[in-house]
């Protein structure tokens, strides 16, 4: 069967019996396109909303590129890479560090009691003392417009003795040399437009994970477009044929929307989990359309009782439409969240069997199923290029109800907040284990002094990651059973965590790797085994990644400061970014100067075993005259004696300074304000101006929108004193 490129559609219902004609016969002299035309019209005035989209993303890419000098741009964020030679992460570390702690150290970790020693060099030089409880007499900043006038060179230097002076001129001119551009994001800019904040509002105010009010938007457009295009200028048979080409005429874009490595996510700045609320849009309703399609042909038939028989005979119509129903069905949100595994089983079988059915059903959709098949080629192509087969080391964190994994081999090529794809190959996780890739974020950076490989958190939530958990916490397998491992470990990690790493890199050791199964060797003694990470199980895996991260080419280290909110396994996206924060101002390559970092879990031991980790990160910010961080975890469950006795029996008889506990659920409204308004306003005292404030989100829906509400409560003036507000979220569910 064949169809014309133009023809003349039928106005009264008497085209062809069946689905598989493609166009309507001549009735009126008026010359009409096809319905594949019209179905490809539809699908070209997506591609221009993307490259809309795209185009906005560009003031964005432009500063990434000038910043990073356009090869270093894809350095990061694409591909993971095994580690460096130890030559060459030596020169790296001395090149790219400028507050590298000195080799023997001078000053223990500084904690809040014990080991406490002088703080760095004016560390603190922003004076908090007044945090959220009202203007302070000494604060010169005018929060109502449009921040305050910058401090001179000479205004700021004369804060502090003669001995830190040429630092202050030294720092200021070199972070402003090396701080990229920022570029605010274009919510920001058309922020101030009447009826724009709106659009950022959940579009049901008492659903947490439901849409916003801009998404929703896309929605009902997509969705008016589709039913114009199907109905316009055609009746009868005749928009049964054109629903049947607008389902065929969309499969590549749908596709593409859904695949881990698509054209439209690259050029949106995106990656798939950000874009993929489209795809199942354009699903549904491309599935409602095939059902329209068949049901009007059924009835059509029994109507006329013409070719009564045909419908049977339409066995590749059939197989399309089933292929296409076992997509539709099984992508309810019932099935999708209550077995992963169905869900993502139906979705390959019934797209194969679709692509090739309709290829048999209606001819000229071949082009379209190829192009399909191009698309899905591509993707497969580049995860194969993202994987890597590798062993890696598994710890039981009880406290934390999580396994940690490390993968030693990995140690470079991904951005903060991306992720990582899982499969285990061990039958430990059950016989098929290896055709299951889990999500998990990670929690490291890339290039690390201490030559760290990925680091994952996985929290045991259902049958895959409960049984991770249970091969990690094997007895007799060094797991830390007990919560103690860690725990027991932590004194001396402290002490050495942040020297080690450059000692190794200064003398190009480095954590030896057996090249061959790419473990630490035995010998090494590494950051990790200090800390009692890394003794656990190893398992056989392909990691396949880097994933999502930074949406339309943000740059984090270009905002003044950071607000990042993490609840439960969030954690894992809070501390890689705390984490880069921090690496890139050691490079003097960022505008922040304040991080605030909160954690929301239900039992406070869950900081046990993170807690090396944070006080590492704050160790490292001790030795940055110009960066302030703060840690805040908040708990709902009442502490429990052996929690309070491992905090007591800490270096110093409690936590790091830095570290705070509260009990109960903050409130995101004055948290927020607080942040924005007083801590983030008084930089300006003595910076070189605020380039806005990033609100970081990583966790359950609820607590999502209780930031996001405390983010829309700001004051519009006090949005534009410190330069924007931004929101980047990250989801675990979609
Ligand atoms: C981008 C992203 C990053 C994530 N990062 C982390 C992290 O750092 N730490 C952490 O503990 N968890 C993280 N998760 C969640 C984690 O992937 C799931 O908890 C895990 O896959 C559940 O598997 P399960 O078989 O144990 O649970 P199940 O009981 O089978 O599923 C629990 C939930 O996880 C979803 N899920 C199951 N399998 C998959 C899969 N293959 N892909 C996507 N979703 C799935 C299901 O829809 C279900 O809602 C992340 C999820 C996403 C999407």
């Amino acid at each position: 069967m064949s169809s014309n490129s133009t023809n003349t559609n039928s106005t009264a219902a008497t085209g062809g019996t069946g689905p598989s004609s493609s166009g309507g016969k001549s009735s009126t002299s008026m010359v009409i396109p096809n319905n594949e035309t019209f179905a490809a019209l539809f699908g070209l005035s997506l591609l221009f909303v993307i490259v809309f989209f795209a185009v906005l993303t560009v003031p964005r890419l432009l500063a990434s590129l000038h910043h990073q000098r356009g090869k270093a741009f894809f350095r990061e964020g694409w591909l993971l890479k095994p580690k460096k030679s130890a030559a060459a992460r030596a020169k790296d570390a001395l090149r790219r560090s400028v507050f590298l702690p000195p080799a023997q150290p001078t000053r223990q970790p500084t904690l809040r009691r014990g080991l406490v020693t002088s703080p760095a060099p004016f560390a603190n030089d922003i004076d908090y003392s007044d945090e959220g409880h009202g203007v302070p007499a000494s604060a010169s900043v005018n929060i109502e417009g449009g921040g305050a006038r910058p401090m001179s060179v000479a205004e700021e230097e004369g804060k502090y003795p003669a001995h830190l002076r040429t630092l202050v001129r030294h720092h200021r001119e070199v972070r402003s040399a090396g701080a990229p551009a920022h570029v605010p994001s274009t919510s920001t800019i058309l922020r101030s437009l009447p009826f724009a904040p709106w659009f950022s509002r959940p579009f049901f105010p008492n659903h947490v994970d439901g849409a916003s009010n801009g998404q929703a938007c896309m929605y009902l457009l997509y969705a008016a477009g589709f039913i114009v295009v199907a109905f316009l200028m055609t009746s009868g048979t005749g928009n049964l044929k054109r629903s049947g080409w607008l389902v065929i005429v969309q499969t590549p874009l749908v596709v593409s929307l859904g695949s881990k490595n698509s054209l439209v996510g690259f050029f949106l700045g995106r990656g798939y989990e950000k874009i993929n609320f489209f795809h199942r849009w354009m699903g549904q309703l491309m599935f409602i359309a095939s059902l329209y399609h068949v049901i009007g042909y059924l009835i059509l038939w029994i109507r006329r009782n013409v070719e009564a028989r045909q419908s049977a005979t339409h066995i590749e119509a059939w197989a399309a439409f089933a292929g296409f129903a076992m997509i539709g069905v099984f992508s309810l949100p019932v099935f999708r969240r209550s077995s992963y595994r169905l869900f993502f089983n139906a979705h390959w079988i019934g797209y194969l069997t679709y692509l090739i059915a309709i290829c048999y059903h209606v001819e000229e959709a071949l082009y379209w199923s190829l192009a399909t098949f191009f698309i899905l080629g591509l993707d497969y192509i580049c995860r194969l290029f993202k994987s890597h087969f590798t062993t890696v080391t598994l710890t039981a964190l009880p406290d934390f109800g999580a396994t940690r994994i490390e993968v030693p081999r990995l140690t470079r090529g991904w951005k903060a907040g991306q992720h990582v794809r899982l499969r285990a190959f061990t039958f430990k996780l059950g016989l098929f284990a290896f055709a299951e890739a889990h999500p998990f974020t990670i929690a490291s950076v890339s290039e690390t002094r201490n030559g760290q490989g990925v680091i994952l958190y996985v929290k045991s939530a259902g049958n895959w990651t409960k049984k991770l958990y249970d091969a990690a916490a094997e007895p007799g397998k060094g797991g830390l059973e007990n919560g103690n491992g860690t725990f027991l470990n932590f004194n001396a990690s402290l002490a050495s965590l942040e020297t080690l790493g450059r000692e190794e890199a200064a003398e190009g050791k480095g954590p030896a790797l057996d090249d061959e199964k790419g473990l630490p060797a035995a010998a090494t003694t590494s950051t990790r085994t200090l800390v009692g990470f890394g003794s656990g199980t190893t398992m056989k895996m392909v990691v396949e990644g880097p994933y999502g991260g930074p949406c339309g080419h943000m740059m984090r280290s270009s905002f003044t400061s950071s607000f990042v909110v993490a609840g439960g396994s969030g954690i894992t996206y809070g501390l890689s970014v705390v984490e880069e924060l921090i690496r890139d101002v050691e490079k003097l390559q960022s505008r922040t100067r304040l991080i605030g970092l909160y954690w929301i879990v239900t039992d406070p031991a869950c900081l046990i075993p993170l807690l090396p980790t944070l006080t590492s990160l704050s160790n490292r910010v001790s030795y940055i005259p110009t960066l302030r961080f703060t840690l805040t975890v908040h708990y709902t469950r009442a502490v429990s004696p052996a929690f309070s006795a491992k905090v007591k029996s800490l270096p110093g008889g409690g936590l790091p300074r830095d570290i705070h506990l509260e009990p109960g659920r903050p409130n995101f409204k004055t948290a927020v304000e607080d942040f924005v308004k007083w801590k983030t306003n008084r930089l300006a005292r003595g910076s070189d101006g605020l380039s806005g404030v990033l609100v970081g989100i990583c966790g359950p829906g609820a607590l999502a929108r209780s930031v996001r509400e405390g983010v829309d409560a700001l004051d519009d003036d006090l949005r534009r004193s410190v330069g924007g507000v931004e929101i980047e979220e990250e989801t675990f569910n979609w």
